[in-house]
């Protein structure tokens, strides 16, 4: 069946525009995945656990409860900074056990790897992760189905929407000289992300051997892009969320979280309904399946 991932959500009268504040909270991990263990980029994902206590702050200060994706890996090596995590009331949510993205697995690799992750989270928080985010934003053909198997509710990796959460699918055709098949739409619901929306690129300076990732982008800036990003959603969508994408290692540098509070207060001025991504996915899924 070809459907395309447009919005189907009924006409609502009251406008509701939802913010996802979401946090994945690799420390060293995304370093090690790559290969880069020698002290200072280990030194780099390690500034997470100067960062995180800085979020929570701020949340706590603003009564807001984020989603922090969180790897088996930090949760193993950093038991106390998850362990705050969980007492300040926010959603743990799977980011893999490792930091590999599963596009880089086989099958059986990536579901050990969920499962192990999976297996960490239901110690540290007491049940097992509803919502997933991949690695890097790269899933493999397998991993809606195995989020699916292992009874996950929502994904977020996918840039098929922006102010609109939509049915993951299995099964999509890409193929070189043909035209492009919409595979079947699955009861995942997947909670969309952009690079735009992530602090990441707009921050962070990468220098390899082949590639060089410039970042180092004037906060403010970055964060007048962010609300504007929210204001189009008003003006365009009478219910929406939006989801913007942070690292305690690069949003928890001074500068950036002067320009991240500022941006909190916009937003809960301007009306903003702050959710975890697990209730804002189930808002959706009421509204995408009883409407
Ligand atoms: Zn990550």
């Amino acid at each position: 069946m070809a459907v395309a991932p447009v919005s189907t959500f009924r006409e609502s009268k009251v406008p509701r525009h939802i913010v996802c504040l979401t946090f994945d909270f690799d420390t060293q991990s995304g370093f090690i995945a790559r290969g880069m263990t020698t002290p200072t980029p280990l030194s780099r994902g390690e500034f997470g656990l100067v960062g995180a206590p800085r979020i929570l702050a701020l949340l706590k200060a603003f009564g807001l409860r984020a989603t922090w994706f969180v790897p088996g890996f930090t949760i193993e090596s950093h038991p106390d900074a998850c362990e705050a995590v969980v007492e300040g009331g926010h959603e743990v949510a799977h980011h893999s056990w490792a930091h590999i993205p599963p596009a880089q697995q086989t099958r059986t690799e990536e579901e050990a790897d969920l499962i192990r992750a999976n297996e960490a989270i239901a110690r540290l928080t007491g049940c097992k992760a509803r919502g997933y985010r991949s690695p890097s934003w790269d899933l493999s053909e397998n991993t809606i189905e195995l989020l699916l198997a292992h009874g996950f509710r929502y994904d977020s990796s996918l840039m098929g929407a922006d102010y609109w959460p939509y049915r993951a699918r299995r099964g999509d055709q890409a193929e070189l000289g043909k035209p492009f098949r919409f595979g079947e739409q699955t009861s995942l619901i997947e909670m969309p992300i952009s690079w735009s929306l992530d602090d990441y690129p707009h921050f962070e300076f990468v220098r390899t051997a082949t590639t060089v990732l410039p970042g180092l982008q004037p906060a403010r800036a970055v964060m007048a892009s962010w609300r504007d990003e929210f204001r189009y959603m008003q003006k365009t969508v009478d219910w929406g969320v939006l989801t913007y994408t942070m690292h305690p290692y690069v949003i928890g540098r001074g500068y950036r979280m002067l320009a991240f509070e500022e941006l909190v207060t916009e937003l809960l001025a301007a009306g903003a309904v702050f959710m975890t991504m697990e209730d804002a996915a189930r808002e959706a899924s009421e509204r995408m399946f009883t409407g």
